[in-house]
Order: C-alpha cells, then sequence, then structure tokens
C-alpha cells in the first residue's frame, strides 16, 4: 500500500539505509546517518533547482515591476524606482523560493543520492 512512497525516499548507495528529507542537501555533500558516508545529491539536480528558482523569480519580479510601472510617474525617477523594484523582488524572491523551494522540491523529486567519496574519485567536470 505504501511501497509507493516508501520508493520514493532517498537511499544511502553505501549501506542502503533510507535518508530523510531533512537531511539531504542539494547544494552540498552531507553524511549518511548510518554509516556516516559523504552523500551527494546529483550535481544536475542541484543546477536544475536553482535554474527554476531563478525563473520563478524573473517571472515574479517582471509581474511586480510591470504593475508598479503602470502605476508609477513617467520620470526619471520612476524608472529608477521600477529598477528598484525589479532587482528588490527577484532577490528577495529568488532567495525565498531557494528557501521553500529546498524544503519542498526534494520532496516532490527525490534526489537519487550518490556516494561522494566515489564521485570526487572521478573527474565529471574539469574546474573552471
Ligand atoms: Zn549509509
Amino acid at each position: 500500500m505504501n511501497s509507493n512512497a516508501a520508493a520514493k525516499i532517498p537511499k544511502c548507495p553505501a549501506c542502503g539505509a533510507n535518508i530523510k528529507f531533512l537531511r539531504i542537501r542539494s547544494d552540498k555533500p552531507f553524511p549518511c546517518p548510518a554509516c556516516d558516508r559523504q552523500l551527494m545529491a546529483p550535481e544536475p539536480y542541484h543546477k536544475r533547482f536553482l535554474l527554476s528558482c531563478r525563473i520563478l523569480a524573473a517571472a515574479v519580479a517582471a509581474a511586480a515591476t510591470y504593475k508598479y510601472w503602470l502605476s508609477m510617474p513617467r520620470t526619471d525617477a520612476g524608472v529608477r524606482h521600477a529598477f528598484a523594484v525589479l532587482c528588490l523582488t527577484y532577490v528577495t524572491t529568488s532567495l525565498a523560493a531557494v528557501f521553500f523551494g529546498s524544503i519542498f522540491v526534494k520532496r516532490i523529486f527525490p534526489p537519487k543520492l550518490e556516494d561522494y567519496e566515489e564521485y570526487s574519485k572521478q573527474a565529471h567536470y574539469t574546474a573552471l
């Protein structure tokens, strides 16, 4: 009955223990609570997550600026204000999206955890 939900819980690739969502970090490695091995979510997972947050923030910022643009005076100061509204909305929305997103996204799209120690031995990316 519950097998679908259980299958979604990420497991430690080293010892097979279920990893609680609260423990999972998408931005950096974290230790497995059972065997203490360093684990990580795949790098594209975090990148996709950040990209989604940025798209969301850009959409919200554009909407807020557009609303402001309709009501503001068409002056230099007004344009500067609109730009400030755009930047502020973008920054606050993306911070909020990353904060709340990191709580919910991993529940909706559980990452397949990787063994960080194995992963770091392989050359996946060339350092820039
Ligand atoms: Zn483990």
